[in-house]
């Protein structure tokens, strides 16, 4: 049902679980997987310690119809379904066994709006700060949590989080941009390398922006941005970031960057976040 590649050394652990396409409309990272794939069986990439284990496609039938999921968002459903009703159900009963066994998780997806690539670092224990510090991306987010946004969602990270696992998430540009594809391999090729599972020289190394998130503006009625609001978008403060259909609008209270807008929010959703 899932195609799983491991690599072992001479012990179980630690263990590197890299995920791609939990959502199917996500392509490009499945490639970066398989090439590194390729390039550790063809020993292009030697091991020196841990175990790998890759999930290139964690939901075959949404990523052979192109569509995020069949029935049920994947990562809505990342827990234990005793009597798995829908098709997404029972992958998760074989990921969940995967993240319980892993011991950092790589979770990599890719957006439909967005051409940067950032991780959230959501914890600030020095494990979690290196591992995601390894990665090298333009973007780290920080500080969800602390606006109460919880893992109640049932997602991948929610789950390791509650296992004690180091997780990142990490989005790598847009979902059919070629950078994408060169993102996702540039990132797993940093967090093995961060790691100490593979001894080479890092092949990028850029100025990594970090943004704490400072506050979260939920949709409360109907109505619409007042313009196009792009992910990490700059605003100053008295701009006119939203107007309600009664004349409502919402302003910046400050100068910070507009995260994760979410165009099709419903009322009582967040529809974007604020970050500093
Ligand atoms: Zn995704």
């Amino acid at each position: 049902m899932i195609e799983k590649i491991s690599f072992k050394w001479n012990k179980q652990w630690p263990n590197l679980l890299i995920l791609w396409a939990i959502h199917g409309d996500e392509p490009c990272g499945t490639h970066a997987i398989n090439k590194i794939i390729k390039e550790i069986q063809t020993n292009i990439l030697q091991l020196e310690s841990w175990s790998i284990t890759c999930i290139p496609i964690c939901n075959p039938n949404a990523y052979m119809k192109r569509v995020r999921y069949t029935e049920k968002n994947l990562n809505r459903v990342i827990k234990n379904h005793d009597k798995p009703l829908y098709y997404e159900e029972q992958l998760a009963n074989i990921l969940i066994e995967e993240i319980e066994k892993c011991d950092y998780l790589l979770d990599l997806h890719s957006m439909q709006s967005s051409w940067t690539s950032f991780v959230f670092q959501d914890y600030n224990d020095t494990d979690t700060i290196s591992f995601c510090k390894n990665m090298e991306l333009e973007y780290v987010i920080t500080g969800r949590t602390k606006l109460a946004v919880t893992y109640e969602n049932a997602d991948t990270v929610g789950y390791a989080h509650k296992y004690w696992k180091i997780w990142a998430v990490v989005e790598c540009g847009q979902h059919n941009d070629n950078k994408s594809k060169e993102v996702a391999y540039t990132t797993i090729i940093n967090t093995l390398i961060g790691l100490w599972v593979i001894a080479h020289k890092k092949t990028n190394s850029q100025e990594t922006i970090s943004i704490v998130v400072t506050k979260v503006i939920s949709k409360v009625k109907s109505g619409n941005f007042s313009q196009t609001r792009k992910h990490l978008d700059y605003v100053k403060t008295w701009m006119v970031l939203s107007t309600y259909d009664d004349g409502e609008s919402i302003i910046a209270e400050e100068n910070g960057y507009i995260l994760l807008p979410n165009e099709t929010a419903k009322i009582g959703d967040e529809r974007f976040y604020i970050g500093k």
